[in-house]
């Protein structure tokens, strides 16, 4: 378990005792029911605060749950003590983190729902951003109170793996393209400038041509600003090793190419449809030598011209036209 790894030297010293040679299994992962809370600082705006850690489904191609024990987490008074310290420390931005976060509260009877209500009362942090989220555990309460929060962004990372329904179940996933298709909608329904960035697996053993062509399309249409794109590669002792059709690398990889340039067609249409709005950007610390850039709440890459006063500040502004390398807006007025 990771709360082990502090006890590293005492294992290895028990292992030199049997003269380097033998395993010493500390505890099996399946055991594991501790959950040590844990806050990192990505850089010197943005906090990960880490909610909840391992997972209780077993999808055929994921070996997560053997190596990280089943869902946990710790309390909702200890995640609120954990974003009170990062609001003392100067902090305006966490990201919630964890394997399957919305599986949140199993372990202490609480709810992910209760989790994100009780941290949007925190003063002193300006935003949070849910990370990946499971759409089946992505309930329409949470999508309602987010829309109206104040504090928490609208901007959803949501797995699909698949956008065929056969390789769905293949995959042992718990939902189906009609499923994920009704939350994006909802999303959009009560937040249409919100981001929705999809993970996918291109390439797993059972998508045929015919499947991921229906998987083509079906992404395709939806209303989502950028694909998260991998390309499967076998894991051991998985269950997806037990279907037939394999796909080879050179198709992965065309597949693969094919799912990108989707993405940034979607990524280039949805920061297109927000030339000409008003948006908070909390700015960052910029790298030596670059523009100043930040994220406007439905995470739209801002930059402008260094500013030291402007830096770990939200400001509202007005969204200019794309920048010179096409991966950022501009800014064409600071409002406030
Ligand atoms: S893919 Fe995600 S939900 Fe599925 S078993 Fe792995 S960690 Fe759990």
């Amino acid at each position: 378990g990771a709360e082990q790894k502090l006890n590293i030297l005492d294992y290895l010293d028990d292992l030199h005792k049997q003269k380097g040679n033998g395993t010493i299994i500390t505890t099996q992962s399946q055991d594991i029911r501790t959950f040590s809370p844990s806050c990192s600082r990505g850089d010197r705006t943005r906090y990960f605060l880490k909610v909840q850690d391992g997972c209780d489904y077993y999808c055929t191609y994921c070996t997560i749950p053997f190596a990280r024990g089943r869902s946990r987490n710790g309390s909702i008074a200890e995640m609120v003590k954990q974003a009170e310290t990062v609001a003392a420390s100067g902090g305006k931005e966490i990201v919630l983190t964890g394997v399957n976060i919305g599986d949140f509260g199993k372990s202490t009877g609480e709810s992910f729902f209760d989790l994100v209500k009780a941290l949007d009362r925190v003063e002193g942090i300006e935003r949070y951003r849910i990370s990946s989220i499971e759409p089946n555990l992505l309930t329409d309460e949470i999508i309602n109170y987010v829309a109206t929060s104040r504090r928490f962004a609208p901007h959803f990372h949501i797995p699909l793996q698949s956008g065929s329904d056969e390789v769905l179940k293949l995959m042992h996933r718990r939902y189906d393209t009609a499923l994920f298709k009704s939350k994006i909608q909802k999303i959009k329904s009560v937040m249409p400038d919100a981001f929705i960035g999809v993970d996918l697996i291109v390439g797993v053993r059972g998508e045929t041509e015919q499947f991921f062509n229906e998987a083509v399309r079906f992404v395709y249409g939806l209303d989502i600003s950028q694909l998260h794109v991998f390309t499967y590669s076998e894991r051991p002792n998985t269950q997806a090793l037990k279907i037939d059709h394999v796909v080879n690398p050179q198709e992965k990889h065309e597949r693969c190419k094919k799912m990108l340039e989707i993405s940034e067609k979607k990524t280039h249409e949805f920061y297109s449809s927000q030339i000409g709005k008003t948006r908070p950007v909390l700015f960052e610390h910029p790298k030596k030598g670059a523009p100043m850039h930040g994220f406007t709440d439905n995470y739209i890459r801002v930059e402008m011209p260094y500013e030291k006063n402007r830096v770990n500040t939200t400001c509202k502004i007005l969204l200019g036209d794309f920048n010179e390398t096409g991966d950022a807006l501009t800014v064409t007025r600071i409002i406030e």
